[in-house]
């Protein structure tokens, strides 16, 4: 391709209202431009990159099993209200009427899409298991888009839906579909990570995000260095601390005027944090519910809201002190059940000894608190938020920290869809049963921010090869060296290499700049000093690393150095 005849629309300055590195390169590169909030066109060379990704996702969907179909954008409301997800799904939907006035919306995700149509065609456990995918736009009216591609409301997902007779053929599909996509993201050329994820508002119990490490990727992944255990903060665990082998002193009442916080507390009475039991109080429509960590940890709201399960709300200070007489600052599980109040603890709560915890009245604490002889506790559950250092749950080797961002996420949903939607098949013993499903997803547009964000400098992008919108770069400094420049292009177009050649009618510095900016793997300059001596410069991006090669040999290197650079990202 020649630059002067593609359109590249790149940009000096910096976007005022772009934040992330990702959003500020595909603007500046010429790759992207804003349509509305969160809404994009994508010019050519993202178009390029798209493709290539798209290729990738396709060929290992198909190796694994998966046949691809196109389903409707806009999907009719009926299909929603059946599964109870028309009015929990709120504004997040773009709704739309047609001109009869039935409501329609534009499809955020496709369960119920691919639930319908396969509910009413497949009725035997003979033409089981299905893997359906599809590459398809999907929208959702995020609040306050921002970060470029990263968060749009219109993006474009795969999405592939098993369908399966029982739990053995899902965890199959799910394997099949962990395996290919650790293919997937390897081809792309990506640092990746597979962690433990909580499954939200999809539904089911066993799901992992796959995420692209970067750090300034908007979630938090803990790992261990010394096995495979890997979750996302929502969902870390850690190992529990030894029980100390401690004698339980006498309950003790201490006077602690006008010390409320952790702080205050542990300094005023000459403790470690890790003495105290913090309590929070929470309420649902039924009852008022205490929750107790120890008091250097910190409540994870996911898992408190996954135990539950039911609408709560933090209870104000206003409510504990009216209805329960709790003075904020001071309270404690001491007498909590006498109250009414559902007790959960964090299990780290249950090797504590000789705790200190408010004594539920103002200014004054407990010390020497002991499980079961002071106060019982109805729950015991994890719902503590893991953090670096702490043990490793598999194998207690400190967990390590490090940022990504989510590309992908696979889901076992189990009979979530199908019992909701009465999709149901016909088994061996010729009973009817619902099918057990599994959902796949990858942000495919996504994946493009995520790729930039793992790979940029100052200068600009540095594509892994596998996804670059060319492969090589090729500059003419001055008109003198344009018929070399231009056999160069035409022997490496010839060879089947991605070439753009920069033949514009520029100064060497804006030609040097907008490589860097747009970021192709590797760069091949012909200027007047190089060209004399029978040479060629080169630049490898990634590295920064400059050679020099004899003009001979510059198809058969550059080929070398493709070879060699796909080698370390196929599988
Ligand atoms: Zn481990």
């Amino acid at each position: 391709m020649r630059y002067s005849q593609y359109y590249i629309p790149t940009l000096r300055e910096i976007p005022a209202d772009a934040e992330l590195a990702s959003h500020k390169l595909m603007l500046r590169a010429g790759m992207i431009r804003k349509s509305s909030a969160g809404i994009y066109s994508f010019l050519p060379l993202a178009q390029r990159v798209l493709k290539k990704i798209i290729r990738i996702v396709e060929e290992e969907m198909d190796r694994a099993g998966g046949m691809q179909v196109l389903l409707p954008i806009v999907q009719p409301a009926e299909i929603w209200k059946q599964s109870g997800r028309w009015d929990v799904y709120g504004e997040e939907m773009f709704r739309l009427q047609d001109r009869h006035q039935r409501d329609f919306c534009l499809g955020p995700t496709h369960e119920e899409m691919i639930t319908t149509l396969i509910k009413n065609e497949v009725r035997s456990y003979r033409e089981l298991p299905l893997r359906i995918y599809q590459i398809q736009n999907k929208y959702r009216d995020e609040i306050r888009p921002r970060f470029g591609v990263m968060r749009a409301r219109e993006f474009i997902m795969k999405d592939l839906y098993s369908f399966d007779r029982d739990e053995e053929g899902l965890n199959r599909s799910y394997q099949a579909m962990y395996e290919a996509y650790e293919r997937i993201f390897t081809r792309c050329g990506l640092a990746f990570r597979a962690v433990e994820a909580d499954s939200g508002a999809i539904g089911g119990d066993v799901s992992h995000e796959f995420m692209v490490l970067a750090p300034s990727g908007e979630a938090v992944i803990l790992y261990c260095e010394a096995c495979a255990y890997a979750a996302n903060d929502e969902k870390a665990s850690a190992a529990l601390p030894p029980v100390t082998m401690e004698e339980l002193l006498p309950l003790e009442k201490v006077a602690t005027p006008g010390q409320a916080t952790v702080p205050e507390v542990t300094a005023f009475l000459g403790v470690n944090p890790d003495r105290l039991i913090k309590t929070l109080f929470y309420q649902t429509d039924e009852e008022f519910i205490a929750v107790l960590v120890r008091g250097d940890d910190e409540l994870n709201e996911i898992k408190l809201g996954n135990l539950i399960n039911k609408p709560y709300r933090l209870a104000s200070p206003e409510e504990l002190a009216a209805k329960l007489e709790l003075p904020v600052g001071y309270v404690g599980p001491v007498g909590l059940k006498d109250k009414g109040v559902k007790v959960l603890a964090d299990l780290r709560v249950k090797t504590m000894k000789n705790a200190v915890c408010g004594a539920n009245l103002e200014d004054y604490h407990l010390r020497h608190v002991n499980l079961e002889r002071d106060f019982t506790v109805d729950t015991y559950a994890d719902l503590r938020l893991a953090k670096a250092g702490d043990p490793c749950p598999h194998c207690g080797h400190p967990l390590a920290e490090t940022r990504g961002v989510e590309v992908g996420h696979i889901f076992k949903l189990g009979t979530k869809y199908s019992k909701a939607l009465g999709a149901t098949f016909r088994d061996e013993d010729g009973e009817e049963k619902p099918f057990i499903m599994g959902c796949y997803g990858i942000g495919i547009t996504r994946i493009i921010a995520a790729a930039i964000e793992q790979n940029n400098d100052q200068d600009g992008i540095k594509w892994p090869l596998p996804i670059a919108p060319f492969q090589v770069t090729i500059l003419a400094l001055g008109v003198e060296q344009q018929a070399v420049a231009e056999e160069i292009y035409q022997e490496l177009t010839a060879a089947g290499v991605e070439v753009l050649y920069d033949d514009r009618d520029e100064r060497p510095g804006v030609k040097f700049k907008d490589a860097d900016l747009i970021g192709i793997p590797l760069r091949l300059t012909v200027g007047p000093k190089s060209m004399a001596q029978g040479e060629v410069e080169v630049k490898i991006r990634r590295s920064g690393e400059e050679l020099r090669w004899p003009r001979p040999e510059v198809t058969s290197r550059v080929l070398a150095f493709l070879k060699e650079e796909n080698q370390r990202h196929s599988n």
